[in-house]
């Protein structure tokens, strides 16, 4: 994360409406409502000026996948922009709960039972309005977090049931060489059987797929940021 100003070769404002376009399109398509389909706007790795120029063009909604950096970046950045929800989208160590909790709105990542039950005891502890997503591992990838498909159901259940955590919806990340579609399909299917009507999944490649497969929200860096810098 850098103070320098972002290359102003990259034109986040002209990206937003490209990408905020072609999500009304993907939507059409779909037959669905185009307003049904939220933004987030991934910003892990981006200064604060690059952000800046999102949220100078309406951006509210924003993923980040550490919580370190969004703790030294976003306090400035809210106190700046009214209304910004910030969705956690990487993986989240238990010792960091509290912080998270602090910090974000949505928790994107619920990948197990130890972090659930952290969580659940975190939000015990005072004011909250922090909504859960369940991370799940749709292509039972060993190295990527996530429940397993099969193991999806009982930890839904447990984790609204027994611990009383908020879930709202169902996040994932489809294996990198693999067709999206089957995948953005089971996750779809998943949160329907459960009442869920948060859905997290496509990125800047894949979003418009996601879209056709019911995705409530996409989750998309490239196509709005540019390139990544080195984190
Ligand atoms: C980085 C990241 C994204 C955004 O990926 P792009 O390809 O840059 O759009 C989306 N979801 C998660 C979980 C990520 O870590």
């Amino acid at each position: 994360m850098s103070d320098a100003p972002s290359p102003p070769s990259i034109d986040i404002a002209g990206n937003l409406a490209a990408v905020r376009r072609d999500m009304t399109a993907a939507a059409v398509a779909a037959g669905r409502d185009p307003a049904a389909v939220a933004l987030i706007a991934v910003s892990k790795f981006q200064g604060p000026p690059a952000v800046r120029m999102a949220l100078e063009a309406g951006q509210r909604i924003f993923g980040e996948n550490r919580v370190q950096e969004a703790q030294a970046k976003w306090p400035a950045l809210r106190q700046a922009f009214a209304g910004t929800e910030l969705h956690l989208i990487g993986p989240l160590q238990t010792n960091k709960v509290r912080d998270a909790v602090a910090l974000f709105d949505v928790i994107e990542t619920v990948d197990r039972p130890k972090l659930a039950q952290a969580l659940a005891t975190a939000l015990q502890q005072g004011e909250h309005r922090l909504r859960c997503y369940i991370q799940v591992n749709t292509g039972e990838e060993p190295q990527k977090a996530g429940i397993p498909p099969r193991e999806a159901d009982d930890f839904i259940v447990h984790c609204r049931d027994a611990l009383r955590l908020p879930v709202t919806g169902l996040m994932c990340i489809p294996p990198q060489a693999e067709e999206p579609a089957p995948h953005f399909a089971l996750l779809a299917k998943i949160a329907a059987r459960h009442g869920l009507a948060e859905v997290s999944m496509g990125m800047s490649a894949d979003y418009r797929i996601a879209i056709g497969f019911g995705a409530s929200h996409v989750r998309i860096g490239t196509a709005i940021f540019g390139p990544r810098p080195a984190p």
